[in-house]
């Protein structure tokens, strides 16, 4: 039966990021929990129906890495979809609970994810384009799961106008505009686990003369994603491989009507690309500290060439992953540690 939304009670909120909100909610008919994320979405009727119709494929996704869709409606301004809950929530709340995340957890959880990413390519063709902490989420049976991944390309541009999010996931390639591959979601994946792996967003430390770098982890505001956003539709010819030609800066804000001056965060952002499109990639550091095959797998899924970097599934065949295979980790006592 189609899902609607007198059907559906809440019961809590779960979060909210940039493009809307996630409540908790009881499917009345069946019983069932399940988390409805609430996507404000300016757009025409027309093109909400083209979105869930776009939807619809989600009820073709099955698979254990994969967080379960059970349907979507349009509601006024807002199309909900309705997905499994997972109660333990995503990785990020999870490691600010605990702080950095055993390497072991870690190896499972990129089997997980590397594995969902091979599902959706090889069965969909879909590329996910929104690897982060927050769209990996964990049940307290200890599964992992991937979610909000790019399904719907009416949905993709509806919230593009709105809002940019955090981009800081993004591989250089991209950054320098670089159409989607599969291969930019093996960038996102290998900065997420940096990140679980030390307990910190890998970015933060690398420009110490500017502070406001740490408020990168975690989300934006939508008055900051306006700024990002602006800066990008801008700036994006900045930040690229030839760091200072002929462009001054001070010209283009000009010629653009828009003043970044005064606007110290938009500037770090634009700072940050600039350092992940010109600098080395992070590593898992210090050396020594983690087993030398993930330090091998995550330089693997940093490397800035799109060409060299692997895919998905031959990540999933590097000693690392063959490692964690063969290894007893009780994610079900993990996941009762918070
Ligand atoms: P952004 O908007 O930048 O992508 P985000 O991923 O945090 O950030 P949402 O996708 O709106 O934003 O999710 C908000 C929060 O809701 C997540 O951080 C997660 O903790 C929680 N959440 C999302 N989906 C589920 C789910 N299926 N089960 C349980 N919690 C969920
Ligand atoms: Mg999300």
């Amino acid at each position: 039966a189609a899902m609607k939304a007198d059907d559906l009670r809440e019961i809590g909120d779960l979060g909210a990021g940039n493009g809307g909100s996630v409540k908790k909610v009881t499917h009345l008919p069946t019983g069932t929990t399940m988390a409805k994320k609430i996507v404000l979405i300016d757009a025409k009727p027309s093109v909400r129906k083209q979105i869930l119709r776009e939807l619809h494929i989600l009820h073709g996704c099955h698979d254990p890495h994969i967080v379960s869709f059970y349907g979507a409606f349009v509601t006024d301004p807002n199309v909900c979809i309705c997905l499994e809950f997972m109660d333990k929530g995503s990785l990020d709340g999870i490691y600010k609970k605990t702080g950095p995340i055993p390497i072991d957890v870690i190896g499972k959880i990129a089997f997980s994810v590397l594995s969902g990413l091979t599902y959706l390519y090889d069965v969909h063709r879909i590329i996910h384009r929104d690897i982060k902490p927050s769209n990996i989420l964990a049940n307290s049976s200890g599964e992992i799961k991937i979610c909000d991944f790019g399904v719907s390309g009416e949905l993709i541009n509806s919230i593009a106008d709105t809002f940019v999010g955090t981009s800081t996931y993004m591989s250089p390639e991209r950054i320098q505009g670089a159409q989607y591959t599969v291969k930019s979601d093996v960038w996102s994946t290998g900065i997420s686990l940096i990140e679980l792996a030390l307990g910190r967003f890998p970015f933060a430390e690398s420009s110490s003369d500017d502070s406001d770098l740490s408020d990168l982890e975690g989300t934006l505001s939508p008055a900051r994603a306006g700024n990002l956003r602006m800066s990008l539709s801008m700036g994006l010819d900045q930040v690229e491989r030839r760091p200072k030609k002929k462009t001054d800066k001070k010209d283009k804000r000009k010629s653009n009507g828009v003043s970044l001056q005064g606007g110290g965060m938009t500037m770090s952002i634009l700072e940050l690309l600039q350092h992940i499109v010109n600098e080395p990639a992070p590593r898992l550091t210090p050396e020594g500290r983690f087993p030398v095959e993930s330090e091998q797998f995550v330089d693997a899924c940093l490397l800035k060439d799109p060409d060299a970097r692997p895919t998905p599934k031959e990540l999933l065949s590097f000693q690392w992953m063959l490692d964690t295979k063969n290894k007893d980790v009780d994610l079900v006592a993990w996941t009762a540690t918070f």
